[in-house]
């Protein structure tokens, strides 16, 4: 099947208000291309040198998200163009965006990227510690060129559905904790802190039942990567 075929059979499932965040990482500018010329406009990368070539190869309205571990020393690079920057999972992250942000006279979308997986390996703040933090820190007067839009998170590697399930229904819990406390505080509701991006081909079903209002797929539409 093409990758317009794809897309199309994947929107049909999704229910109304889910965005597709389009996966392109390791994929060729060709295939981005496609995917942009059957209507995509959201796209998903996960390292800053292949973002960065993508970006200037291709057309300028789409909207590029950057979903993988970020280094801050290589923040730079993406700054001045990123729309969103999924993966944050770190306060010294935080704090380099903001400065980049500035530095670029603009101001930063970001996602808090919380670990729920069993796996170690993946990252991601923990929900307590991210609550700590967000409380003890005046947001709009440390990270005034970042904005707080929502959260993300990736589920364990498993068939099993009840697992992955109890691991999105923890972000939740987590969201509702922050929007409902130290957020509300500080003044961010749910009209900005609104995005929860989960879900991945093998479990955006389970996502979406689950509260996923941003799902990130890319196997699905693109095919198998190899790395
Ligand atoms: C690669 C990746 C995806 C997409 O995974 P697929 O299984 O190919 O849909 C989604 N989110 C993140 C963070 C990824 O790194």
């Amino acid at each position: 099947m093409s990758i317009a075929q794809n897309i199309q059979n994947i929107k049909e499932k999704l229910p109304e208000g889910v965005t597709l965040c389009a996966v392109s990482k390791f994929h060729p500018i060709e295939a981005l291309q496609e995917a942009y010329d059957a209507g995509q406009r959201v796209f998903g990368e996960s390292r800053e040198q292949e973002l960065c070539q993508k970006y200037e190869a291709l057309p300028k309205d789409i909207e590029w998200h950057f979903i993988g571990h970020l280094q801050t020393n290589k923040v730079k690079y993406i700054a001045p163009f990123v729309n969103v920057i999924q993966s944050v999972d770190s306060e010294r992250l935080l704090d380099e965006i903001n400065k980049q942000a500035v530095k670029n006279n603009r101001v930063i979308d970001v996602l808090l990227q919380v670990h729920v997986a069993q796996e170690e390996t993946k990252s991601g703040f923990d929900a307590f510690d991210l609550e700590q933090l967000l409380t003890k820190t005046n947001i709009s007067e440390r990270w005034p060129n970042v904005r707080l839009t929502g959260m993300m998170t990736m589920a364990s590697f498993t068939h099993d559905e009840q697992q992955i399930m109890r691991e999105f229904r923890s972000l939740i819990l987590c969201y509702n904790t922050l929007i409902g406390g130290p957020l509300k505080e500080q003044g961010i509701t749910k009209d900005q802190f609104k995005t929860l991006s989960f879900g991945m081909s093998d479990d955006y079903h389970i996502a979406v039942q689950c509260g996923s209002n941003m799902v990130r797929i890319g196997s699905s539409i693109f095919g198998a990567r190899s790395y």
